[in-house]
């Protein structure tokens, strides 16, 4: 499916310099174990490595290839063995990118720098030999490689599940956010969690969602290298005491505590071309050894089994909830368990180097915490630094308060973290106790700065008083933290005049704005090799390590011939996704219509519901006449449902049911279709964007905090329709007003809007509407199943509706009527197509990641020796 696997990529690669003349060489799964026994001795023999770098030519990669394929893994041909050849290429490439790891890891240490911990509940990886290739430079040679031995590449490709260790967003920015880091050279860590399942996997049965089980490791993950070395145990329950020493300093002992072992699994970051490989640590849980030990004999063997399985649920599961908390205790275990494993392994390096003085660690050391996830750090380092290394209250407080930067993602009120105080004692009676304690003198500096306003103390407490108590993350993480941003400069305003407003009257100086990006080697120079081929032709390849180098193209868009390749790049990325939805949805797209695309999580603040309410109208047009001039569209909508969220997989069946009634309708032949995409997921998205021609982004003004999709669109020359929201402000504000459709209200209106809210109204005032509405409620699309669309119908006509889903009807019409003029003159579009990509600079991840390390981070850029 994809096209010119290796030809269009070659001519992307800069020649690079003699990477990796690392000393030593870790190879495969038996020689890993063989080392890890001998490394228990004080200094692992030298003699162990020693090896000559690894080649970079084909015939190296064969041979080693071959060695894996028949000697570490035992095959031959005689069988189906792709999975076998794909874990055969990873183990060969892995083995460069170990050599490159080590000198990395050398360099920082010599460099003995400051160093940023990115901590995140979630990273959405998505697949890695790609990525792996691109970034090592080594994809026409390993294309060479195959072709010598007979392979498909494309074949073994596809053998990798996505790492969909995230459940959008979120998890997404992390996982670009580690590429960046890594291509800037900047010592960044991640460290998250290894979830046996990662996002379930979507199936679409009779217009529903089921979720299936991701049981992603079945196979075994050949990227990562497991280090018991570094396991690390972590306590749950029990009880403290208080204990006076004799000097009269009183410190406290957790005591009678369930633990848990935290394995690390190490996952190589490999940076663009140039010799770095960071890490992403992710722990694992399982029980401990004495923890067995004790049950087996005591006679309970079955007990003894099913508690060592209760350890090891702690990462059994990842949360499949955007957007939304549930309050479950598994899920505050997960984020514990994160936090101190993380915090232990962290402060285990620091005291094998620095011993127990810890004066200079707030100026070696940062911790971002990827929204409130893991925001138990900040008690976890306070418990570590007093319970563990003997330090008191104020110089713990100084490097903790001196240490965590917090960002956050989300205003909407029902992803705000909050967990019962009687569950959080129960489970983590320590940190509880300290969280106490800092909200105890925190609260004391608010009543200083305020005299007499209790109200104001209410408001601001980490604990949320009320029937049940409430231990407030977000406000845990602002107290707590020097840095405080947003993800979007719409958001971070947000939250200085609504949520954090009283934080920001305390504290101005903590709030920043860091707008989000996506790293352009997966989203562009990978997923969009033909595009990249065109560019770099056009303006040379800098533009993948510095993306504001894209503007150059502009120049470029007033030249017929160029706008001509454009369009058929265009043209054949699209022919790719139309295969793609006609395998997974069973629907044909014709190429010569109109790509609109939503692909997202579903969620009522995104609005799907709008989208497919103008998809309504598109028919309605079609089956009253009204067609003369028309722009042929097709529709795709894709994206996964919380499991729990009624709502947000009812709009899943309505798409599907106004999917199925359209592309039925012989009337809709050769001017519209919709379908709705299964499993949307990391390595879907790398062929929807560069197929896409018109880029959905039409959430409620002030609820979408930034938005990652509208840039990866935007970079691959797909045109937006959007409301004035998250990051879609600053797209337009790029690509100009003119290359930017428009429509909705803003967000200031839409809160002023609220109080005289009348959809009913607005419905019947609209013609148009009233006729979409008027399809809709007779069950035009639901004829077998009357009745299943109400909640939807109801949910539009309710006046407390916090989309206002009708409010903005007819403004997006309108704007979907001048994208498809644009559409007509195709010469213009592709201009616009063209202003768009060239003016994408700025939503790299490369800046915003520059961004963080300026005003927050002051990291070294630090390149490994190259021998
Ligand atoms: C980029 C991305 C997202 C985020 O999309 P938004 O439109 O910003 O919500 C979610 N899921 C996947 C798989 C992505 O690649």
């Amino acid at each position: 499916m994809r096209i010119a696997w290796s030809d269009t990529r070659s001519s992307l690669a800069c020649p690079d310099s003699g990477l990796g003349r690392s000393q030593t060489r870790l190879t495969g799964y038996v020689q890993e174990s063989i080392i890890n026994t001998r490394a228990k001795k004080p200094q692992a023999p030298a003699t162990i490595g020693n090896l000559p770098p690894l080649g970079m030519d084909a015939d190296s990669i064969v041979d080693d290839f071959r060695r894996y394929f028949s000697h570490t893994l035992g095959r031959d041909e005689s069988t189906d063995t792709n999975p076998q050849m794909y874990t055969s290429l990873v183990l060969s490439l892995r083995d460069r990118l170990v050599e490159r790891w080590r000198n990395t890891r050398l360099a920082y240490s010599e460099a003995d720098c400051k160093r940023t911990y990115y901590l995140s509940l979630e990273f959405l990886m998505g697949r890695a030999l790609g990525n792996a290739m691109l970034n090592l430079d080594i994809d026409p040679a390993t294309a060479t490689a195959l072709r010598q031995m007979g392979i498909e590449l494309e074949a073994l490709a596809d053998q990798e599940h996505d790492a969909g260790l995230g459940n959008g967003g979120l998890g997404r920015l992390a996982a670009c956010f580690l590429d960046s880091c890594a291509t800037l050279q900047l010592p960044v860590t991640g460290y998250g969690i290894r979830y046996e399942y990662g996002m379930f996997r979507q199936k679409i049965e009779n217009g529903c969602q089921l979720e299936e089980p991701d049981h992603w490791l079945r196979d075994g993950n050949p990227w990562e290298i497991e280090r018991p070395e570094f396991a690390t145990r972590v306590k749950f329950g029990g009880h403290t005491e208080y204990f006076t020493e004799q000097h009269g300093r009183t410190f406290v002992r957790w005591m009678n505590t369930r633990d848990v072992m935290a394995m690390p699994h190490d996952v190589p970051v490999p940076g663009y071309q140039n010799g770095t490989v960071n890490t992403l640590r992710l722990w694992r849980a399982a029980a401990t050894e004495e923890f067995d030990l004790s049950e087996f004999n005591a006679g309970s063997y079955t007990e003894a089994v099913a508690s060592k399985n209760a350890a090891e649920h702690i990462t059994m599961v990842l949360y499949p909830n955007d957007s939304s908390e549930n309050g479950k205790e598994l899920r505050l275990r997960q984020q514990y368990f994160l936090a101190s494993a993380s915090l232990q392994d962290i402060l285990r390096e620091w005291v094998k180097h620095q011993g127990n003085d810890f004066s200079r660690f707030a100026e070696k050391n940062c911790f971002q915490l990827n929204d409130t996830h893991p925001t138990c750090a900040v008690p976890e380092l306070m418990r570590l630094l007093m319970d563990e290394h003997g330090m008191g209250w104020d110089d713990a407080w100084a490097i903790t308060s001196k240490t965590m930067a917090y960002t956050n993602h989300t205003l909407l009120p029902e992803a705000l973290e909050k967990w019962s105080v009687s569950m959080f004692g129960r489970l983590l009676p320590r940190l509880l106790e300290i969280i106490c304690e800092i909200n105890a003198r925190y609260l004391s500096e608010v009543a200083l700065r305020y005299p007499g306003d209790i109200e104001r103390q209410r408001r601001m407490s980490i604990i949320e008083e009320g029937h049940e108590k409430q231990v407030r993350m977000a406000y845990l993480a602002v107290v707590a933290s020097f840095s405080v941003n947003g993800v979007a400069a719409l958001h971070s305003e947000l939250l200085q005049e609504h949520l954090f407003r009283d934080f920001y009257e305390l504290w101005p100086h903590k709030f920043n704005n860091k707008t989000n990006g996506v790293t352009p080697r997966r989203w562009l120079a990978w997923s969009n090799p033909e595009l990249s081929k065109l560019i770099s032709d056009a303006i040379g390849d800098d533009w993948c390590t510095d993306l504001s180098q894209l503007q150059k193209l502009k120049a470029h868009a007033d030249k017929a011939t160029f706008r001509k390749k454009w369009r058929a790049v265009k043209q054949a990325n699209k022919a790719r996704l139309a295969e793609m939805v006609q395998q997974d949805c069973g629907v044909t797209f014709d190429t010569n219509a109109l790509f609109d695309v939503q692909v997202k999580r579903i969620h009522e603040y995104k609005r799907q519901l709008l989208n497919v309410l103008h998809v309504i109208h598109l028919y309605d047009r079609i089956k009253r006449g009204d067609t003369a001039n028309w722009t042929p569209r097709c529709v795709l909508i894709g994206g996964k449902a919380a499991p729990g969220y009624m709502m947000a997989k009812r709009i899943i069946k309505l798409v599907n049911a106004v999917a199925k009634v359209i592309n039925g309708d012989p009337a809709t032949e050769g001017l519209l279709r919709l379908a709705f995409l299964p499993d949307y997921r990391v390595s879907a998205m790398e062929v929807i964007s560069p197929g896409t021609d018109l880029s959905e982004q039409i959430s409620t003004a002030g609820k979408e905090a930034s938005g990652t999709g509208n840039m990866k669109f935007m970079m691959n020359g797909a045109m937006t329709i959007g409301t004035l929201d998250g990051a879609n402000i600053e797209i337009r504000e790029e690509a100009g007003a003119e290359n930017f459709f428009l429509f909705g209200l803003t967000a200031q209106e839409v809160e002023a809007t609220r109080h005289h809210y009348d959809p009913a109204a607005i419905i019947h005032a609209d013609e148009d509407f009233k006729r979409v509405m008027g399809l809709l409620c007779s069950g035009n699309f639901n004829l077998f199943e009357p009745g299943i669309f109400d909640p939807i119908i109801n949910s539009i006509y309710s006046p407390n509706d916090p989309w206002l889903t009708a409010a903005d009807f007819r403004s997006f019409v309108d704007a979907q009527r001048r994208v498809d003029q644009a559409y007509k003159d195709q010469d213009a579009w592709t201009r616009m197509s063209i202003i768009n990509t060239a003016t994408s600079g700025k939503f790299s991840s490369d800046r915003t990641i520059l961004d963080y390390n300026r005003e927050v981070w002051h990291l070294p850029q630090i390149a490994p020796k190259q021998g």
